[in-house]
């Protein structure tokens, strides 16, 4: 027994393999969970004590390559790269194990210790295939171990190979396959070059610089390699592809397959009789060619109209209690700066936004049920499908839809298009996408103006004008391009989503929410009650104790003359200046959007005592509002100006600061020419 105290394994895998099901078995509820540095990308880790051993288990992204384009496979390679790790937990689906194996190949050439997890093992032997576990274990050289993750089943036996594959007491490096020998002759020539100050395994870095060539030096290895290696490498990776007749991506690939391919056609037995599967026999359906559309809109439509319905009571419960928070807090404390701070600032601001964790709460139920069950895979295939019809290529859709969830990592997640032309094309289509920090502000002004019964249908409705405008836009830039490539999307089998892992997705979402929160809206909250409130208007504020008097002495404020600033902009959209503040404020974090407006109504009510009324209600009494330019503003808030958390990424990823100029002006242009033909419209007819 060796004296290895602390050891860390990675679980590393496909997309969908069930690695977070297992990770979650494995350490229980000893989890902790966090972000990558620098990227909004989750780390989980959980720490089990094992014999005499503690073992920090990780899960990572999952990916289908270790490339250095997205930020998920940089950001899994590094943590499977990393010399703390001295295992990897390799998930693989074995209902489409050919995948996994796929993925194997790639953590074998890292020369890193592995274990396979031959996951969903339940569901590859309902569809009645045998699988010769021992052969296979043989032929790729590291132990393979069916396991049911979401079930625990082979778990501790996975645990215990785990450990002793991470301290060396079994062979588990596996045999790296061999690519086509005009390949393999690259890869001995390239990892000539090499140089010495390189402690990757070389055939690995080898393989990659072949394929990735200067990204992959850029993505974190410049410093290592030799300066003038790359142009080395084109000319060897030229000659390979000129022998071949086929470019690096296909000499690779086919390798990879072929190997995969060829392990399992010894291994494994498929039955011979195969009826129509039950995933089958859906898909008919949920993917018909005419169908699918309607019903993925319908689906779309039953998800935020039960958002609103669902959130209505809880929501008005927590309201009713900052109420009272706000209510209590100014009778007790005596009138005055901290009286106000606390009570219009903080209470109005940060209890403005919380109100709405009801609603991400069930919007996140939907979409975690949606997601486990398979569903929103379809989705994306229907969603390409359209795409392709649009002339647009198929693989633009993957960032968009991770930009329902927020537009930094799908700005980010466009490294996976091909040409500058096309990432460029996609990050300005993105904004259309309207983003989970939108939620709050189309709850809050839908429920105040569309009331309960059409709230939902209006904020679905919303949606369905951002995607068509991303739609048109895409086709208006790409006018001139040739027809797009054909892109394979995998669509994984149904599965009945399982209580925990739903239960702990919605947790998490309820964790980010309450975080930001608590820290950028509270301290936006902090900053812009102060612009509100001061300078305070000369005539009442003699001794700086004056309670703030009604609308007028916010409109002198800070805030209010930037308002002002602005208001003319927003008059033919029928939004005052206290609108400005609001949408000036939401160009931080959209969720601020309703945090100013909670604290400008709040500090405007004061007539009729401390927040005394819930926000909605405020914003339905007044007179410069109602439902047609309450929608107009909606459309402007879903494509004005993303936050700057997505102008500073698309500064890094386009590359300078005119295109965040432009994509300001081009937003603001747009968001403004859309509503203003909206109200235009609408009131004309209403
Ligand atoms: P990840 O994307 O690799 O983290 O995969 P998840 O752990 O999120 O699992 C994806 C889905 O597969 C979830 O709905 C799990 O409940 C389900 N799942 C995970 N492991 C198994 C398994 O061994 N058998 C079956 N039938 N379902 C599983
Ligand atoms: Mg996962």
């Amino acid at each position: 027994m060796q004296d290895i105290t602390d050891v860390s394994i990675a679980l590393a895998g496909n997309p969908n393999s069930g690695k977070t099901s297992l990770f979650n078995f494995i350490t229980g509820s000893r989890q902790h969970v966090g972000n990558y540095p620098g990227v909004t990308v989750e780390r989980k880790e959980g720490r089990v004590p094992i014999d005499d051993a503690i073992v920090t288990f990780i899960d990572v992204p999952g990916t289908y390559n270790l490339s250095p384009y997205t930020i998920e496979e940089h950001v899994a390679r590094d943590e499977i790269l990393s010399p703390k790790i001295s295992c990897i937990i390799t998930v693989i689906d074995a209902t489409v194990i050919e995948r996994g194996l796929y993925f194997l190949s790639q953590i074998i050439e890292t020369g890193k210790p592995t274990v396979v997890a031959l996951n969903m093992y339940d569901e590859f032997e309902d569809a009645n295939n045998v699988l010769d576990t021992e052969l296979l274990s043989q032929i790729l050289g590291v132990p393979c171990i069916p396991t049911v993750g979401n079930r625990g089943r082979g778990v501790t036996e996975l645990m215990a190979t785990a450990l002793k594959a991470a301290r060396g007491e079994i062979d588990a490096v596996g045999k790296v396959h061999r690519f086509s020998h005009e390949m393999e002759h690259a890869i001995d020539e390239t990892a000539e070059l090499l140089g010495e100050g390189l402690n990757l395994n070389r055939r690995w870095a080898a393989v990659n610089l072949l394929l990735y060539g200067e990204s992959f030096a850029n993505s974190g290895y410049r410093k290592v390699l030799p300066g003038d290696i790359y142009t080395k490498v084109d000319v060897i990776r030229e000659r390979l592809e000129d022998l071949e007749g086929r470019d690096i991506n296909s000499i690779v690939a086919a390798g990879r397959y072929g190997y995969a391919a060829g392990a399992v056609a010894e291994c494994m037995k498929t039955s011979e009789f195969q009826a129509l599967t039950p995933t089958e026999k859906i898909d008919a359906v949920l993917t018909h060619r005419y169908l699918g559309l309607p019903i993925f809109l319908l689906v779309l439509w039953i998800m935020f109209q039960s958002t609103f319905t669902l959130g209505a009571l809880p929501m008005t419960m927590i309201d009713n209690f900052f109420i009272w928070l706000g209510s209590t807090v100014s009778s007790v404390l005596p009138d005055g700066f901290l009286s106000s701070l606390i009570v219009d600032g903080i209470i109005s601001g940060v209890g403005g936004v919380l109100i709405f964790l009801p609603n991400i709460l069930i919007l996140f139920f939907f979409i975690s049920i949606l997601e486990d069950s398979g569903y929103m895979a379809r989705a994306a295939f229907i969603m390409d499908r359209l795409m392709h019809f649009l002339g647009l290529h198929g693989k633009s859709f993957l960032p968009m839809l991770i930009g329902f969830g927020c537009t930094v990592p799908a700005v980010m997640a466009t490294r996976i298009l091909d040409s500058r032309r096309e990432r460029l094309i996609t990050m300005f289509i993105l904004p259309f996408i309207s983003c989970g920090a939108r939620i709050p502000v189309y709850v809050l002004l839908a429920g105040a103006f569309f009331g309960q019964k059409y709230a939902g249908t209006v904020i679905f409705s919303l949606y369905i004008v951002g995607m068509l405008l991303s739609f048109i836009f895409a086709k208006l830039f790409s006018f001139s391009n040739k027809v797009p490539s054909p892109f394979v999307m995998e669509l994984p089998p149904y599965r009945i989503p399982t209580l925990r892992s739903v239960l702990l997705h919605i947790w998490e979402r309820a964790y980010m929410y309450v975080r930001k929160a608590g820290t950028v809206i509270l301290t936006a909250s902090v900053i812009l009650w102060f612009l509100m409130s001061y300078p305070k208007p000369a005539d009442t504020g003699h001794d700086g104790n004056t309670k703030l008097p009604s609308s007028t002495a916010i409109e002198q404020s800070y805030a209010g003359r930037l308002g002002k600033l602005i208001e003319p902009a927003l008059k033919p959209l029928g939004a005052d200046w206290r609108m400005g503040v609001a949408l000036g404020s939401g160009v931080a974090a959209k969720e601020i959007i309703v945090s100013t407006l909670a604290t400008i109504y709040s500090i405007s009510d004061e007539e009729s005592g401390h927040g005394s009324k819930s926000l909605q209600d405020a914003l339905k009494n007044d007179p410069t509002l109602n439902p047609v330019r309450a929608y107009g503003l909606m459309l402007f808030i879903l494509i004005y100006v993303p936050c700057l958390a997505v102008l500073s990424v698309l500064r890094r990823e386009a590359g300078g600061w005119r295109w965040v100029i432009a994509m300001i002006v081009y937003t603001l242009a747009i968001a403004w020419t859309v509503s203003y033909i909206f109200i235009s419209i609408a009131e004309r007819i209403v």
